[in-house]
């Protein structure tokens, strides 16, 4: 029996791009054993090679269509996939009984089994194959990663299945993405999901570090479409990293911070093809370093505000709540509130507008307001940075950068930790403001 305390930990997660051919897999299995320490391996499926390529998890669900409307596109798919794990086998020079293996999958969906069944093969035969590869043992989730008879995720029951489980292996691969209901049936997280079982593994196994690898070296303090070449974050903090993700920056599943958030285990955002670089590290606190007072930013369009208006609304006890009491009755949540003396607006995303008229009528309604009108093609952009508490003037220098480039700002909002300055722009504008206040800052 293996116990997790002897010596460093570290759970290490490859996503599909990293794990995309036989190539991509010799790659992971040196950095693997690189180090002693990366002894938990949370792999995705096969991801695109080049551009145009498929990943295999779509394959998957295009099969699972294919076996419920029968005809030719069944073989045709299934055999791509075949194709496409065969490379993989042969490239690596393993003996791996992968006919068996798609037999057994291919008989299971003809006989109606399900579409996360389906797409959750991928990382199930990758994490075979790869097990075999590197000789670590094949932990299934299946068993050890729970969900409740209503498909939501089991925190609890999960920490406990997936402890016992690798607690008997020193070295395992589990396959990420998936786990079981309580009657057996697989079932999968969101897309993206292996980053979520990374975490889970790393938290059941109490890892020193959840590294997980991709192909790019971390995040970057911009859009690298947007600012030319910007430059990247070494440390973010938990925080920092939710502000910036829900405004638009994506490498992580979202799903993926809260288990190792709350224990303090540190995410490193590795990249597979330049292993020596130390990419992103992402730790529940982190020094403020006075040269880089700002640590990203990140946008996106498809904003609208309504404004309200009203003479003495200022001293209208319950105005807020019948406002937002009418939002809330056509199902919509909302993400900024800024407010004048005698004026409201509610910033929300224009696709939930859809009703606009009834919503408007209703709040003259609730309100008794005077003037009630919509401002749509709005950008926000959040300048995010935990050095910003400190500093002082790091808004001033926000706000002249942004007028030095001849935008007008539309709304302004700085988050009460003052992790966050917000600012509302016309979408036609977005792209200017962000490199204007990238440049500001770059300069340091
Ligand atoms: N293979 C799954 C997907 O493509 C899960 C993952 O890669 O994390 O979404």
């Amino acid at each position: 029996m293996n116990s997790f305390n002897n010596g460093t930990i570290k759970t290490v997660k490859f996503g599909g791009s990293s794990l995309a051919d036989a190539e991509c897999l010799k790659k992971v299995a040196t950095i693997i054993k690189a180090d002693a320490s990366r002894r938990y391996v949370v792999p995705s499926a096969p991801g695109k090679r080049f551009k145009e390529d498929e990943k295999v998890t779509d394959m998957l669900y295009a099969l699972h269509r294919a076996a419920a409307e029968g005809g030719a596109a069944f073989e045709e798919t299934y055999e791509k996939i075949y194709t496409r794990f065969d490379g993989i086998v042969k490239g690596l020079g393993i003996d791996f009984p992968l006919a068996e293996e798609l037999e057994i999958i291919k008989k299971n969906l003809l006989a109606g089994y399900g579409s996360d069944y389906a797409a959750s093969r991928g990382e199930y035969l990758n994490g075979k194959i790869l097990a075999a590869y590197i000789g670590f043992a094949f932990v299934d989730p299946a068993t050890a990663v729970a969900f409740k008879e209503n498909g939501a995720f089991d925190a609890g029951k999960t920490d406990e299945l997936l402890g016992k489980a690798l607690a008997e292996h020193e070295y395992a691969v589990v396959p990420g993405f998936y786990g079981a209901l309580p009657d057996g049936a697989i079932k999968t997280f969101s897309r993206g999901g292996s980053d979520v079982t990374g975490s889970l593994v790393a938290k059941a196994v109490n890892a020193d570090i959840y590294e997980n690898w991709t192909d790019v070296s971390g995040f970057l303090m911009a859009d690298p479409r947007i600012v030319d070449s910007p430059k990247q974050i070494r440390t973010i903090t938990y925080r920092e990293l939710r502000e910036l993700s829900y405004m638009g920056a994506t490498v992580l599943h979202e799903d993926a911070i809260f288990p190792v958030r709350k224990i303090g285990i540190p995410i490193n955002i590795r990249n597979t093809n330049i292993p020596e670089e130390p990419g992103t590290m992402i730790v529940a606190k982190a020094e403020v370093d006075a040269e880089n007072l700002i640590t990203g930013i990140a946008g996106r369009r498809g904003f609208s505000a309504i404004i309200i208006e009203k003479d003495m609304m200022n001293q209208e006890i319950g105005f807020g709540r019948r406002v937002l009491d009418v939002f809330e009755k056509f199902g919509i949540s909302f993400e900024h509130l800024p407010s004048g003396i005698d004026t409201l607006s509610v910033v929300v995303e224009s696709k939930s507008l859809e009703k606009v008229e009834n919503i408007i009528e209703e709040l003259y309604k609730a309100t008794e307001a005077d003037h009630i009108y919509v401002e749509n093609e709005i950008a926000l952009i959040a300048v995010v940075g935990r050095g910003m508490i400190q500093a002082r003037g790091t808004a001033a220098r926000v706000f002249a950068a942004i007028s030095h480039a001849g935008v007008n700002v539309k709304m302004i909002d700085q988050g009460s930790s003052e992790l966050n300055i917000i600012v509302g722009v016309k979408e036609e504008d977005f792209e200017k403001t962000i490199k204007a206040i990238y440049e500001i800052f770059d300069n340091e």
